[in-house]
């Protein structure tokens, strides 16, 4: 049946999981963060009382925690998962503690890790582990790589170490057939993580697809790599695993760029990113014989285009190659909708100590008052659904 234009003002169907009180909850936050002055307050406030150890957990909890995130624990984790399942919503689980610096840090977050992956190996909804590299091992060693600069023995052995790591967590996700989406972060830390996801795929993505990079097509140099990254699967056999994003950090591009006076690797505008991120798209639908694509965004138009592409190729909706994503907490109209089609849709779901998720959850609120339009679209619709529940 040909999708409807119009197939995301589905409010019904795109909040089916949420109370009313759920709904008054969501509408009041939405409300809030689309005041740019309140939410750079409360993200100031928020650092301070954690450096101060202020008990602000419970505060946390109860509004934005609750909202973005699965739950503290995998027991808490599976009452949210079991939830998305029955509309046939999948999950990409996330350990969303961030930017830690010591080797010892990185051990305990690779450890939390394999117990994610041991978890969603018994959970058929979770149909991924998404993991930052920058939480296995030193921003600035990665950065010093990507320049060129000669190692220190002490360094060496901290990228053998951080090497080690992420062999462990793809060998265990191989184990347990859970896929592992690598997410991509900065430029100038990204060649190298690039070289090793990529030498990871070639050893773990025979059969299955277990092991996913992050193409950011925000980035004007992207659509040549995903085309390389293509050839090279083909080439060496191996199924490539591609998860599209537009990419999360424009400003902090823009500006190092800027500072530092080389080119900014950002296209110029939206539209060009757009059109990028909607032909990679179109690329992946028709290699399909030889790549897995996760279609991450919380674009109305792009997943509409290509629920509409998937049609017009004749490609079956329920493909296990296609995974739809949208973050928890956001583009209900679309996931819910998407499921609702029968295409494979997810949620990125974090989990974790409140306390340590609070920076996610902070950059969740920044985005949502950056992301021009975002915040008053999920207002509206979260209204428009309390309007027809009460008109019912
Ligand atoms: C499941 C999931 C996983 C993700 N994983 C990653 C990841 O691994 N790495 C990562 O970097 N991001 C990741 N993101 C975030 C993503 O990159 C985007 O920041 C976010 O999803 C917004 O883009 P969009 O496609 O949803 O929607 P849209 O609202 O259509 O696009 C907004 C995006 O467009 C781009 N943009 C906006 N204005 C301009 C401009 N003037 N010039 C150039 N570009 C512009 C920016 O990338 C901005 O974030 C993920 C998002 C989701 C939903």
């Amino acid at each position: 049946m040909k999708v409807s234009p119009d197939i995301f003002e589905d409010t019904e169907t795109a909040y089916q999981t949420k109370t009313d009180g759920n709904l008054y909850k969501a509408k009041t936050m939405f409300q809030l963060m689309g005041n740019n002055g309140l939410v750079s307050l409360g993200s100031s406030l928020a650092t301070l009382a954690l450096s101060l150890h202020l008990p602000v957990s419970s505060l946390f909890r109860w509004t934005v925690y609750n909202h973005f995130c699965g739950g503290e624990t995998f027991a808490e984790c599976k009452k949210t998962i079991q939830v998305l399942g029955k509309s046939n919503v999948g999950v990409l689980l996330n350990y969303g503690v961030e930017l830690k610096e010591t080797e010892e840090d990185f051990d305990k977050t690779i450890a939390k890790n394999l117990e994610a992956l041991e978890f969603a190996g018994k959970n058929k909804s979770v149909k991924a582990l998404c993991v930052k590299l920058t939480g296995f091992g030193r921003l600035a060693l990665f950065e010093k790589i990507q320049q060129g600069d000669k190692l220190t023995p002490e360094e060496k052995k901290e990228f053998t170490a951080f090497r080690k790591r992420f062999e462990k967590l793809c060998d265990v996700a191989s184990k347990n057939e859970v896929a592992l989406y690598v997410d991509a972060e900065e430029s100038w830390i990204q060649n190298p993580l690039d070289e090793l996801v990529e030498e990871m795929m070639a050893k773990h993505n025979k059969k299955n697809c277990i092991v996913f990079n992050t193409f950011q097509m925000y980035r004007w140099d992207r659509l040549d790599y995903l085309e390389e990254q293509m050839k090279k699967a083909k080439d060496g056999n191996y199924i490539l695993g591609a998860k599209l994003v537009r990419g999360a950090y424009m400003e902090k591009e823009r500006e190092r760029a800027k500072e530092m006076g080389y080119p900014s690797p950002i296209h110029k505008n939206k539209k060009a990113v757009d059109k990028d991120f909607d032909e990679a798209v179109n690329l992946c639908l028709d290699n399909l014989e030889s790549l897995f694509v996760c279609i991450a965004s919380q674009s109305e138009e792009s997943n509409l285009l290509a629920i509409q592409q998937i049609d017009k190729k004749k490609i079956e909706r329920t493909s296990e190659r296609i995974i739809f994503s949208q973050l928890y907490g956001m583009g209900d109209n679309i996931t819910f909708n998407l499921a609702k089609l029968g295409l494979t849709a997810t949620k990125y779901l974090p989990y974790g100590p409140v306390k340590d998720v609070i920076p996610y959850l902070i950059r969740r609120a920044q985005e949502n008052t950056s992301v021009s339009g975002q915040t008053s679209r999920e207002f509206q619709l979260i209204k428009k659904e309390i309007k027809r529940r009460k008109a019912d």
